[in-house]
């Protein structure tokens, strides 16, 4: 993928991010736009879609994006009070950026689930 990627241009280093943990496979990063106290997007370096391809492509890597996403969680202090996990996917998931990234949301009560 590469270069039409904008989270691969963020692991290559040609775009900026505020990195808060970093492992050989993983990188989180805080997002531009925070829709809480606490937003930090959790991406495996090696370029995957979404969640339903990595799960199926390499169930090992998606569980060390689960226990990087873990530990920026106890690292922001949101283990106490509790956060939210979440993959945007496809359309209907209101996905934007093609590159699987796993949302950690927290430091205040963050409401219903989903708006109806
Ligand atoms: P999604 O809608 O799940 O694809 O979420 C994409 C997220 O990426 C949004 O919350 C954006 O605010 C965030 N985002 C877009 N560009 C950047 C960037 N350069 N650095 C950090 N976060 C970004
Ligand atoms: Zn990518």
């Amino acid at each position: 993928m590469g270069s039409d990627c904008l989270f691969c241009r963020i692991v290559a280093g040609e775009i900026p991010a505020t990195v808060v943990r970093e492992t050989d496979t993983t990188l989180a990063f805080r997002d531009i736009d925070p829709k809480a106290p606490v937003h930090v997007l959790v991406i495996p370096k090696e370029h995957y879609a979404d969640v339903a391809t990595l799960g199926q492509g390499d169930p090992a890597l998606a569980g060390e994006l689960l226990a990087t996403a873990a530990a920026v969680a106890e690292d922001e202090g949101l283990l106490g009070d509790g956060f939210r996990l979440m993959f945007n996917t496809g359309a209907y998931g209101g996905q934007e950026v093609f590159h699987v990234h796993a949302h950690v949301l927290g430091g205040a009560p963050l409401g219903p689930m989903l708006c109806r």
